[in-house]
């Protein structure tokens, strides 16, 4: 799998499948939940979320990507930041690796993620950027071939940049 980092859009990626920053209830919500069902389709993105039936802390599930260019989604659910000493790491770690198995059971060449767990549910930028990566680093895929990490700002994709020369 080639790692890279660039800035930009999760909603924009070209790429096979984009990971969604999702909650538990796969409801829908703000950051980019609320962009990646505005862009897919709000109707359709949240009747495919309901038959899911919600998705535990740390695993992901699977969608058609609808208007995206993606052809799917795949909605990881990270962990809320409390202190870093409630299993905050290893759910976040787990979501990387749950959602490159999930991209290798639909197929997906290429998977974009954002930085899960940064936004609303707090995560310091900075740890969850090493989480990702090395967690991404210690992956191998037959399947995947791409794994793009889409920074929102610059400080996120200077952390990606750093953690990816470690
Ligand atoms: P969480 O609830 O998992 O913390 P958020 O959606 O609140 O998820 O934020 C996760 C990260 O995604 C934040 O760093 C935020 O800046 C970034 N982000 C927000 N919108 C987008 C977008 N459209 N594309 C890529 N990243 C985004």
């Amino acid at each position: 799998m080639r790692i890279e980092a660039v800035i930009g859009d999760i909603t924009k990626q070209q790429v096979d499948a984009v990971v969604n920053a999702a909650n538990s209830a796969l409801a829908g919500g703000g950051g980019v939940d609320g962009a990646i069902h505005r862009a897919a389709g709000a109707d359709q993105m949240h009747e495919a979320c309901a038959r899911l039936g919600g998705c535990p802390t740390g695993d992901a599930k699977a969608t058609p990507g609808f208007g995206l260019a993606a052809k799917w989604v795949i909605h990881a659910v990270g962990p809320r930041y409390r202190d870093g000493r409630h299993g905050e790491a290893e759910a976040l770690a787990s979501c990387y690796r749950r959602s490159k198995e999930v991209a290798e059971v639909l197929g997906a060449a290429s998977i974009a993620f954002p930085a899960i767990s940064t936004g609303i549910y707090g995560y310091p930028p900075e740890e969850a950027a090493h989480v990702a990566v090395q967690t991404l680093k210690g992956l191998e895929s037959k399947i995947v071939m791409l794994v793009r990490l889409v920074a929102f700002d610059e400080y996120t994709l200077s952390l990606y940049q750093r953690e990816l020369r470690l």
